[in-house]
């Protein structure tokens, strides 16, 4: 696994030195682990990082020992603390937090138990602590929303390692197979293509099963004439890519047919919306409306897009507009799926799902595989 190096790393330390700045913090408590992964490459099943305007106090345990000290090496902003024998990830937070006395402290709300942060609050009390911490939810989160030139690469690489994976598996006849066979086979591919794992639970949902949105890989036998709607990602270097395609197994009728192209046209004019300064709900709509034209509004049960990243689903949010609420404009280097559907109950479903870059003229396909895949 490729891990960003120092550069990259101090670039994005600057930009939170200078976030923290502007909403007058003088440090952060880090919990989400993707944001710990994002500030110090360290990547752990379990870690918490306290992040002043200029140092990186990253906590691990024994497990991930080695890893710590690898990355307090290879990046000197950082200073690994392990936790003490025996010590709790909670107890060594206060521990490491109580010489920072007097400082402005933030903390992820969306990114804590309401059991930690008040085991934290109540012991920095009990060891005289003063001030209250501050909500600074989002700060590392909008770090993330525009790619740096690393990441950018890393989600390049992995879309074209994905978008090979789904040629070969798309090359092979479906028909007489069972839905949890071809993600098996998926899944290996995954690993053999380099992907750490795969990005989320692959999904394959032929005929009916295909009206279900989030169906899974079960043990129904794919029939000649099926549309298959295939669902795959995966994570590599950290950072997910996500693709489907929607294939009919053995010749496709015209019905099946036409709702492909329809589904392939409104992601068409979901691209075409895509440009700097755009709203990811005028993104949405260019898809929704396409598709209404074919009378399948309401075939369309869910947003156009998500932001993609070291999460599977992060911002921006490309869906219909909520009341009262308006997602922030898109930018250059933010990445997204473009994946509008059609689902129709009792019969079968297709989506259609694309990675794509922001791009200073409008955007740029990631992913490569032809979208109206017939045989
Ligand atoms: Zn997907
Ligand atoms: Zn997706």
């Amino acid at each position: 696994m490729r891990i960003a190096p120092p550069d990259i790393l101090s670039a994005r330390l600057a930009r939170l030195a200078s976030t923290l700045e502007d909403r007058g913090l003088d440090a952060v408590i880090v919990t989400s682990l993707a944001n710990v992964a994002y500030l110090t490459g360290f990547f752990a099943s379990a870690a918490a990082l306290i992040a002043t305007r200029g140092e990186l106090l990253l906590v691990g345990d024994g497990r991930y020992a080695q890893a710590l000290n690898d990355r307090a090496q290879e990046f000197p902003s950082i200073r690994a603390i392990e936790l003490p024998p025996g010590a709790s990830y909670d107890q060594t937070l206060v521990d490491t937090l109580l010489p920072l006395q007097g400082a402005r402290v933030g903390f992820e709300s969306s990114h804590v138990t309401v059991r930690r942060h008040h085991f934290v609050v109540s012991q920095l009390a009990d060891q005289g602590w003063a001030a209250a911490l501050h909500d600074a939810d989002g700060v590392v989160d909008g770090l993330r929303v525009r790619k740096d030139a690393w990441e950018v690469a890393r989600l390049r690489d992995g879309a074209q390692r994905l978008s090979s994976v789904a040629k070969c598996i798309l090359s092979n006849v479906l028909a007489g197979r069972t839905e949890a066979d071809v993600a098996a086979e998926i899944d290996g591919a995954l690993r053999r293509a380099g992907f750490e794992r795969p990005a989320f639970d692959t999904i394959v949902a032929a005929g009916p099963n295909a009206a279900l949105p989030h169906g899974r890989a079960g043990q129904r036998r794919i029939e000649a004439g099926d549309l298959v709607v295939i669902d795959c990602g995966g994570v590599l270097d950290g950072y997910c890519t996500d693709l489907t395609r929607t294939v009919a197994a053995g010749p496709a009728g015209p019905r099946e047919r036409r709702l492909i192209e329809q589904v392939v046209e409104a992601q068409q004019a979901a691209f075409a919306a895509v440009r700097p300064g755009a709203a990811p709900e005028a993104v949405d709509e260019a898809a929704r409306e396409t598709l209404g034209r074919y009378g399948l509004a309401e075939a369309f049960t869910h947003g156009t897009g998500h932001g993609l990243g070291l999460e599977i689903h992060e911002a921006p949010r490309v869906s219909k507009r909520r009341a009262g609420h308006a997602e922030p404009p898109l930018q250059t280097g933010m990445v997204m799926t473009l994946e509008p559907g059609a689902y129709l109950a009792g019969w079968g479903g297709v989506r259609i799902e694309d990675d794509v870059l922001v791009t200073e003229d409008g955007a740029e396909w990631l992913t490569d595989v032809p979208r109206a895949w017939m045989s």
